[in-house]
């Protein structure tokens, strides 16, 4: 069964805060020999990757070596430095998030080098002997992305979906209570939406993340949706053109999740794969929450 996020944070940390620890790293390093390192783990994915390994990927290593033996694999969508936090206090050695991590797109470090924030953020993971790979590409490129698939499950929509669609067939509601429907099971406490919240909802275009104006505006325009659901979207490009279709009197609408809760779906997926596939290694998804707070 699912727990809830907030009900895993609960937990964690009254274990964590009563001092015991909810790491089972001795059973494990008793009940399972072998050593598994950082390089066999992303092999292990990649290899599953049809064209893989990409020659050009921002799912680099950012932190640590491909040597470093696994003590325990962290799954999230953002290593904030809660997450980075709590891995450590896991004892669990490996972070894998799914955006990144140096605040720009490719991780790149050098022009940040001079900067107290990313240079505290760095050392606490160099100095906790912490590896970080970014797995966005990959997962993103399985047969079924595996993001997709984590927030269908996280929805509670796995009967409306047909592998490799965007497009869901849900019982019709209204905008309104799909609202409701994606804050209760993501936890999100407010959304931004376009449209008329008593628009009638049954085809939806699911598309996490932020894919940008122009692949969720070709989105629309393929499947002719009733409602896209989305992570995040530049105010300028997909909302305007949402806007501009409801003045016409076209019945379009759009919910966006905000990024992290939008994708978390796919590292709770990550987790439940490294388990099936490294049984006995300590995995845990933590999730990283929204940077962006509402008032
Ligand atoms: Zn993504």
């Amino acid at each position: 069964m699912k727990k809830s996020r907030r009900s895993f944070l609960t937990q964690s940390g009254l274990l964590l805060g009563a001092g015991l620890t909810i790491n089972p790293i001795w059973s494990f390093a008793q009940s399972e020999q072998r050593e598994i390192t950082v390089g066999e783990i992303m092999d292990a994915f990649i290899g599953q990757v049809s064209g893989a390994p990409f020659p050009q990927t921002v799912d680099t290593l950012k932190v640590g070596s491909r040597d470093q033996i696994v003590t325990g694999v962290v799954t999230t969508m953002f290593a904030t430095m809660e997450v980075i936090e709590r891995a450590i206090a896991l004892q669990a050695n490996f972070i894998i998030p799914h955006e990144p991590t140096f605040f720009n797109h490719l991780d790149e470090t050098e022009w940040l080098e001079k900067d107290a924030v990313f240079q505290r953020k760095y050392d606490l993971m160099k100095e906790n002997g912490i590896a970080l790979w970014r797995n966005h590409d990959y997962i993103h490129r399985l047969a079924d992305d595996g993001v997709r698939l984590g927030v269908v499950k996280d929805l509670e929509w796995e009967a409306y979906y047909q592998a490799n669609s965007p497009i869901l067939n849900i019982p019709q509601t209204n905008l309104a209570s799909l609202i409701h429907h994606l804050k209760s099971k993501l936890d999100v406490p407010a959304m931004r939406y376009v449209g008329d919240l008593d628009q009638s909802c049954e085809k939806v275009l699911l598309i996490p993340g932020a894919a940008g104006g122009i692949a969720q505006l070709e989105g629309i325009m393929k499947y002719n949706p009733d409602v896209l659901i989305c992570g995040e979207s530049n105010e300028w490009e997909t909302p305007e053109y949402v806007r501009a279709a409801n003045s016409q009197g076209k019945k379009l609408s759009m919910i966006v999740i905000g990024h992290s809760a939008s994708e978390e779906g796919g590292s709770e997926f990550l987790e439940t794969w490294l388990e099936s596939q490294f049984p006995g290694l300590p995995v845990f998804h933590v999730p990283s929450g929204n940077s962006l707070e509402i008032i």
